[in-house]
């Protein structure tokens, strides 16, 4: 296993839309397994391959957000079938480095995707792990949890990010 380098921005592979994975080959067996291990080595709650530099439908979350799981998911071409009430909740990003900001997502998800075996999986999840996960998703739409805020906090942003380039 290797730890893989993560985009930050303004990467434009952040902004890419990642392509649908058609064969589950050992190339992507062992990015799996090498994203699990950067995503534990950068504490994150999840990774979407757009943040390791390759567009395509595959990302990683930390199960342990969830009581109920214990270890990490992989999904391939993910998808979100189901969202139900809304909640805040604070937000960074790997790719985003040392900016935190509250973000409203859907409090519970029922999501859709392909295992590592090839097999449908679908599950519902809500809280952290349901805000990882739509987090994630939105990478492979080439959409970061900057572009959700409101008007006055990207300007504050943008403000911040331009005064670190100084
Ligand atoms: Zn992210």
């Amino acid at each position: 296993m290797a730890l893989l380098d993560i985009r930050t921005i303004p990467d434009q592979v952040l902004r890419e839309l990642a392509k649908p994975i058609d064969n589950i080959t050992g190339e992507i067996v062992r990015l799996s397994e090498d994203m699990i291990e950067t995503m534990i080595g950068a504490r994150g709650a999840g990774l979407a391959a757009n943040q390791i530099g390759l567009p395509i439908r595959l990302i990683a979350n930390d199960a342990s957000l969830n009581p109920k799981e214990k270890s990490h998911i992989i999904l391939i071409n993910p998808v979100i079938v189901e969202t139900q009430l809304e909640e805040n909740g604070e937000e960074g990003c790997l790719s985003v480095p040392g900016y935190y900001e509250f973000v409203k997502r859907a409090k519970k998800v029922h999501a859709m995707g392909i295992d590592l075996k090839g097999n449908t999986v679908e599950f519902e999840c809500e809280g952290q792990l349901a805000r990882a996960m739509q987090h994630e998703i939105d990478h492979l739409n080439g959409v970061l949890f900057i572009d959700l805020l409101s008007p006055l906090k990207k300007n504050l942003f943008k403000k911040k990010i331009t005064k670190k380039d100084k």
